[in-house]
C-alpha cells in the first residue's frame, strides 16, 4: 500500500489563482480576440501568461524570494529536478527560467533536434495524465498547457497546428472547451483553409462551428 502510494504521489493543481476573463474580448493593442497573438502582442501575451505567472509569484512570495534574483533561478533549477512535486504552471514557469545546457534556449523550447529539450518536454506530460485521473487538472487546463507550449515555441510545430491553437487560446482561457469532434472539425477547416477563422470574435467553439457551417458549402 505504501509502495503504491509512492508510485502515485498526489499532483497539486495549478492555474487557479488567476481570475480568468469570463468572455472573449477584442485586444485593445492588436485588434484580435484577446490572447490570440501571444508571441507578437504584449496584451495578448499577458492574458495567457498571467495564469502561470500568478502561481509563480505566489510560490516565490511564500519562499521569500525576490523576482529576478539569483535565488529565483536556483529555485527554478530545483523544481526541474523534482517536477512530480509541483503543479503544471510552476513546472512550466521554471522551464522558462532555466536554460537548456545543450542548446541554450528555454528548457524544452529549443530546436527540434535538441535531445535535452525533447527529453524535458516529453517528461512533462505524465503529470497531466495523473493529475486528470486524480481530479486535480481539468481538460480545459490540460488544453491550455498544451496550447501555451505550442504558441510559445511555434518553431517546434507545423504552421497549421500553431494556427489552430492560436484560434483556440482566447476561448480556452475563458474556461470553455471544444469536444474532440469539434477540435477535429476546426483542424480540418484550418488545414483546408476554406474559411477564415481569424475574422471574428467567437465566445465559444459552438458559435464558431455554427458560423463555419452556415458560411461554407
Ligand atoms: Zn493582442
Ligand atoms: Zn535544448
Amino acid at each position: 500500500m505504501k509502495g503504491l502510494y509512492k508510485d502515485f504521489p498526489e499532483r497539486p493543481s495549478g492555474g487557479r489563482v488567476y481570475q480568468r476573463p469570463n468572455e472573449v474580448k477584442v485586444c485593445k493593442s492588436c485588434g484580435a480576440p484577446l490572447g490570440r497573438n501571444y508571441k507578437s502582442c504584449l496584451e495578448c501575451y499577458n492574458t495567457i501568461e498571467d495564469l502561470w505567472i500568478l502561481d509563480w509569484k505566489e510560490l516565490i512570495e511564500k519562499e521569500c524570494i525576490l523576482s529576478g534574483s539569483n535565488d529565483e533561478k536556483i529555485l527554478a533549477e530545483v523544481i526541474i529536478e523534482e517536477i512530480d512535486k509541483h503543479s503544471w504552471t510552476i513546472v512550466d514557469s521554471a522551464m522558462k527560467m532555466v536554460k537548456c545546457k545543450t542548446c541554450g534556449n528555454e528548457l524544452g523550447g529549443g530546436p527540434l533536434d535538441c535531445p535535452e529539450c525533447s527529453f524535458a518536454f516529453g517528461n512533462l506530460w505524465g503529470y497531466d495524465v495523473e493529475a486528470m485521473n486524480q481530479g486535480k487538472m481539468t481538460g480545459n487546463e490540460h488544453s491550455l498547457r498544451v496550447g501555451r507550449w505550442v504558441i510559445r515555441y511555434p518553431h517546434r510545430q507545423k504552421e497549421k497546428v500553431v494556427e489552430s491553437w492560436k484560434f483556440s487560446m482566447p476561448i480556452l482561457i475563458t474556461g470553455k472547451m471544444a469536444t474532440t469532434q469539434m477540435g477535429q472539425f476546426f483542424r480540418k477547416v484550418i488545414d483546408e483553409a476554406n474559411f477564415n477563422l481569424s475574422n471574428k470574435v467567437y465566445q465559444s467553439f459552438e458559435e464558431a462551428y455554427i458560423d463555419v457551417k452556415n458560411n461554407t458549402k
